[in-house]
C-alpha cells in the first residue's frame, strides 16, 4: 500500500486543497509539553515520491511514542535516516508535526498509487467505524500484529486454546492485543490495575491479576503456564516472565519495551544496532538454555494486517476502545493525558 503521507495531528485550512498552508500543532525544538505551538501558517504537504498520498485528516490517534518523540526520543535515528551525509544543518526539521495515527480521507495520489483514489477513507477504513474510532486503531493494532503474529508466531489458524499472557492490558496495544487473541480462540491472562478488571474481562480477558495488589509474579506463577506472553511493561517484568512460559515447546516472550532507538540515538546507527544485536543474542541465547524464546516486538507498518484487522472490526470481533476525545484546540491536553501514563485504550483527536 502506499504510504499514508502526513500521518500527524494536523488538517487543512478550511480552503481547497490548493492551499499553501494549513493549520497544525508543531514544535520548534524538543522538550515539554510546553514547546507544542499552534499555528495557521504550517506548509500544505507536497507528494515527493511517487507512492505517496496526501490525507486529510478527520481525526488522529495519540501513542505513548508520539509523547517521547516530543521530549527528542528516535530524533537522532531519524536525523540519520533522514539526512545520511549530515549535509542539513542541525535542528532542520523544525517546525515538526507529531504523529503517527490518523484517519482520513485521500485527497492526492503519486502516479505509482493504485490500491487508493482521491475520496477514499483510509487506510483503508473498517466502514462501521467513525474516523474518531479508526484513529485509534492501526498503530496499536499494527504494533500487536507485528508482536504477536511476525514475532510470537500466533495467527487466526493456530492460537485455538494456546495460552497467552499480555502484561498491561488495560493500554492501546493491550486492549486490542486482547480482542484480537479472543477472536482467534486464545485462552487470555491479562495484568492490569484492578479498577481496569472490568474492561478487560469486556473485550474477552479470561483471567485477569491485578498487579497493584501484591507481587504480580506470585498469582500468575500459581496458573497454568503460558505459550505466549505480549510485555508492553518492560524492565522489572523481564527478570520473571521467562519464568512463566512453558519450557521446550518454543514458547515465546515477546516484550514492547526496547532499547533499540535509545541505542541507536545514543551511539549512531552503526554502533546502536550493533549494541542492539549483542544485547539481544546475549538474552535469547541466555533463555534458550532454559527452553525458552526471548524475542523483540515491534510496530511494523502492514497493509495486508490492517486489511484482516477491517476485516475482523466490521465483522464485530474487535471493537474501537477509546476512552476520551479531545478538540483539535485540546491536543496539548491530549498529550497531557497520554504522557500520566493510566491509559484505559486510546485518546484520540478530533480534526474535522
Ligand atoms: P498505554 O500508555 O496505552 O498503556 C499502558 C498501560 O499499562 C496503562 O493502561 C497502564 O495503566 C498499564 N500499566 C502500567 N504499569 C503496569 C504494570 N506494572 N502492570 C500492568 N499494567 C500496567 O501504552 P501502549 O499500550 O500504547 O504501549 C505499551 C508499551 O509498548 C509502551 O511502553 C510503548 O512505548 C511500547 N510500544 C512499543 C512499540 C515498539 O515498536 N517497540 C510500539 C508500540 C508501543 P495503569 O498505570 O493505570 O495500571
Amino acid at each position: 500500500p502506499a504510504l499514508v503521507k502526513d500521518g500527524s495531528l494536523r488538517t487543512l485550512s478550511t480552503s481547497a486543497r490548493r492551499s499553501t498552508v494549513m493549520q497544525a500543532w508543531v514544535i520548534d525544538k524538543y522538550g515539554n509539553n510546553s514547546v507544542l505551538r499552534y499555528t495557521k501558517n504550517a506548509s500544505f504537504p507536497i507528494i515527493h515520491y511517487p507512492n505517496e498520498v496526501i490525507v486529510k485528516v478527520n481525526a488522529a490517534g495519540l501513542n505513548p511514542l508520539d509523547i517521547n518523540m516530543r521530549g527528542g526520543y528516535g530524533a537522532a535515528t531519524l536525523a540519520m535516516k533522514r539526512d545520511p551525509l549530515s549535509i542539513n544543518k542541525a535542528g532542520s526539521e523544525f517546525p515538526l508535526i507529531l504523529g503517527r495515527d490518523v484517519s482520513g480521507v485521500i485527497m492526492e495520489c503519486g502516479l505509482d498509487v493504485s490500491y487508493f483514489k482521491p475520496g477514499d477513507e483510509v487506510s483503508h477504513k473498517p466502514k462501521s467505524l467513525s474516523h474518531v474510532d479508526a484513529a485509534s486503531l492501526p498503530y496499536v493494532a499494527a504494533t500487536a500484529w507485528s508482536a504477536l503474529v511476525n514475532t510470537g508466531g500466533l495467527n487466526k489458524d493456530n492460537s485455538a486454546k494456546k495460552r497467552v499472557l499480555i502484561l498491561g492490558g488495560s493500554g492501546g496495544v493491550g486492549t486490542f492485543a486482547i480482542q484480537m487473541l479472543k477472536s482467534w480462540g486464545a485462552h487470555v491472562t491479562v495484568t492490569c490495575s484492578q479498577n481496569a478488571e472490568h474492561l478487560v474481562r469486556g473485550l474477552g480477558a479470561d483471567d485477569v491479576v491485578d498487579y497493584t495488589a501484591g507481587p504480580v509474579e506470585r498469582k500468575l506463577h500459581t496458573l497454568e503456564k503460558f505459550d505466549v506472553i505480549l510485555d508492553n511493561i518492560g524492565g522489572e517484568t523481564e527478570h520473571w516472565a521467562l519464568s512463566l512460559l512453558k519450557p521446550w515447546c518454543g514458547a515465546k516472550y515477546v516484550t514492547l519495551v526496547t532499547p533499540f532507538l535509545r541505542n541507536t540515538d545514543q551511539l549512531g546507527l552503526a554502533d546502536g544496532m550493533m549494541q542492539t544485536a549483542v544485547t539481544v543474542a546475549t538474552k535469547a541465547l541466555k533463555h534458550i538454555t532454559k527452553g525458552v524464546h526471548y524475542r523483540w516486538g515491534f510496530f511494523a507498518p502492514s497493509g495486508p494486517a490492517l486489511d484482516d484487522v477491517s476485516e475482523m472490526v466490521d465483522a464485530g470481533k474487535i471493537r474501537a476502545v477509546v476512552e476520551e476525545q479531545f478538540s483539535f484546540a485540546q491536543v496539548p491536553k491530549a498529550f497531557e493525558k497520554v504522557e500520566k501514563g493510566h491509559a484505559r485504550g486510546k485518546i484520540v483527536v478530533t480534526v474535522t
